[in-house]
């Protein structure tokens, strides 16, 4: 008899649990389209050239010791990732209002924000879209945050609903915190255009709606760092406060070393300073502080001119690849004369396209083509290549038809 004996099991991670499924599964034509990373168009991990470099510039330095970082992680990196989503030029970096602590990806940078909302901020009711990353609901439940949502996609039109967005938001109550999808929103691939931003801007400022964003794509989206941070520079540029969650997992592939940053945007020097102080307290107990190695990566590429440009050159070359494959999927449907109209394929932003198909066809393409996807018919376009187009295009025909 164990002590444990009344421990029922657990689901598996709606997202996780598809790899899992995946793994099992000996078919020689099987496909994961599930999981959030990027593949070559050989269908393999791909570790950058720059961070190669990097690591073996870190590794030939013997001066390096693995003494512990400070609470708020490494400085370098938490001053350049303010300045890499804030802009070279902003503000409110030169005017010391940004505290910048080094987390443990997105996933820890939203956490350690949310514990930290829940502790200092008045109003505890978080909206996050509907849908979202699936994590995000947990995240904000766990850190003792109310959570509601915004609507935010439309199926019939496989767009924004804008209306419905700006209506609910509308209706928050004064002071509510609001999550946003800084750039190529998960899992719907639509983000607002550049006019629909200003409108969420106005009316959340208006309201005094505190925004939260989740940056967890700069780069992948269009291929340009400055542009998909945009959003979040309209915000910062009138003067009020935000929150930022940064992650380097997809725009550096540095997904196992857990590299983020959460960055807080204050009205002032000493409130950014007041407030990173709590934030130590926050950190402190939960794991103490940060991983080295993946920040000295980061850092070092950021610092270093060469490496940064060598950088955006295979950033882009990623996010080129994944447009590239929404044109192919798009037109492997038209040539099989696939019923319905897929241009949300080519339309849709960033690593995913959420296909419409419900999650009977999801479970028939799983089992007669070996295709492996969330059940709300999120395809991730990274795992895709042109060797796999025909076979993800004939398995959606057969599933429509
Ligand atoms: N936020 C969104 C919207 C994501 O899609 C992801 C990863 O899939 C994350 C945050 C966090 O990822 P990580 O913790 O690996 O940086």
């Amino acid at each position: 008899n164990s002590v444990f004996d009344h421990v029922v099991r657990a689901p598996e991670d709606p997202i996780l649990g598809v790899t899992v499924a995946y793994n099992k599964d000996a078919s020689p034509v099987k496909l994961n389209l599930g999981v959030g990373a990027y593949r070559t168009e050989e269908g393999k991990p791909l570790v950058l050239n720059v961070v190669r470099r990097a690591e073996q510039m870190l590794v030939n330095n013997s001066s390096r010791v693995k003494e512990y970082l400070p609470i708020v992680g490494l400085a370098d990196f938490n001053k350049l990732s303010a300045k890499l989503i804030l802009g070279a030029d902003s503000p409110a970096v030169q005017e010391n209002r940004v505290t910048t602590v080094q987390c443990l990806s997105g996933t820890g940078s939203l956490r350690v924000g949310a514990e930290f909302l829940a502790r200092h901020y008045h109003q505890r009711t978080i909206y996050i879209p509907q849908p979202t990353w699936g994590n995000h609901l947990k995240i904000f439940g766990l850190a003792g945050l109310s959570v509601k949502t915004y609507r935010y996609f439309c199926p019939s039109t496989r767009g924004l609903n804008f209306q419905g967005l700006l209506e609910d938001l509308g209706s928050a109550p004064s002071g509510a915190i609001v999550l946003l999808h800084a750039c190529a929103h998960n899992p719907t691939g639509v983000d607002p255009t550049p006019q629909q931003w200003e409108q969420i801007r106005q009316l959340m400022r208006s309201k005094a709606l505190l925004p939260f964003f989740d940056s967890a794509y700069q780069g992948f989206a269009s291929g340009n760092l400055d542009i998909d941070a945009q959003p979040i520079r309209m915000f910062v540029a009138d003067g009020g406060e935000c929150f930022v969650a940064q992650s380097y997992a997809k725009n550096m592939g540095l997904y196992g070393e857990r590299v983020g940053a959460l960055s807080i945007v204050c009205r002032s020097a000493d409130v950014a300073s007041r407030v990173e102080s709590q934030l130590k307290l926050v950190i402190r107990p939960m794991y103490s502080n940060p991983p080295i190695h993946g920040a000295s990566i980061v850092a070092m590429i950021l610092k270093d001119r060469n490496m940064f440009q060598e950088w955006t050159i295979e950033l882009k070359a990623m996010a080129d690849r994944i447009i590239s494959m929404r044109q192919k999927l798009f037109d492997a449907l038209r040539s099989r004369g696939t019923p319905g109209d897929w241009s949300h394929i080519i339309k849709q932003i960033g690593m995913f396209t959420f296909t419409g198909l419900n999650s009977e066809q999801v479970a028939f393409m799983t089992k007669e083509y070996h295709i492996y996807m969330t059940s709300d018919g999120r395809i991730s376009m990274a795992g895709l290549s042109s060797r796999t187009v025909p076979h993800l295009a004939d398995a959606i025909h057969a599933a429509v038809t």
